[in-house]
């Protein structure tokens, strides 16, 4: 199994993926703006127990949403680069930022969500599929990934 590596931008966080993710989302709203500061994020979705922190400190920064759940994001604790986050308080799924890949290419976007906010002059790729909020998991993720989830929340 292919295992991703990554890391902040000081080198302090080294991180591996023990294993693929489960999806991978292109987040164009507004939240997602703001906090990186560009058109949009690339989260691959895994379970926090597959993601092995080899060196470094991250410390949690809670941010405002515009829906007022919570959203806490995983930072380098000296250089402030946000590896990964969690949604909604659920600390066993982690959203990791594909940009912080030594491979950022390695994770292509299985969706493109929120497309309503999404940059105009951004244009989406054919063939992924695209929808202008959230959307149906279960009609979308594969099979293995439903129920990779599904023993998550259990
Ligand atoms: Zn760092
Ligand atoms: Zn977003």
């Amino acid at each position: 199994m292919v295992a991703f590596q990554g890391g902040c931008a000081c080198g302090q966080v080294r991180y591996r993926m023990l294993s693929a993710p489960m999806f991978v989302h292109c987040c164009h709203c507004h939240d997602c703006q703001r906090q990186t500061g560009t058109a949009f994020v690339l989260n691959a979705l895994i379970e926090t127990d597959r993601i092995a922190v080899v060196s470094g400190q991250t410390a949690l920064h809670g941010m405002p949403t515009d829906s007022g759940q919570p959203h806490d994001v995983a930072r380098c604790a000296a250089c402030g680069t946000a590896v990964w986050s969690h949604y909604g308080g659920r600390k066993v799924l982690s959203f990791v930022r594909a940009g912080t890949l030594d491979d950022p290419a390695a994770l292509p976007p299985d969706v493109h969500i929120y497309t309503r906010s999404k940059l105009p002059w951004i244009a989406l790729p054919s063939g992924v599929p695209a929808f202008e909020a959230y959307y149906d998991s279960k009609t979308l993720w594969p099979a293995e990934s439903l129920e990779r989830r599904r023993a998550m929340f259990r």
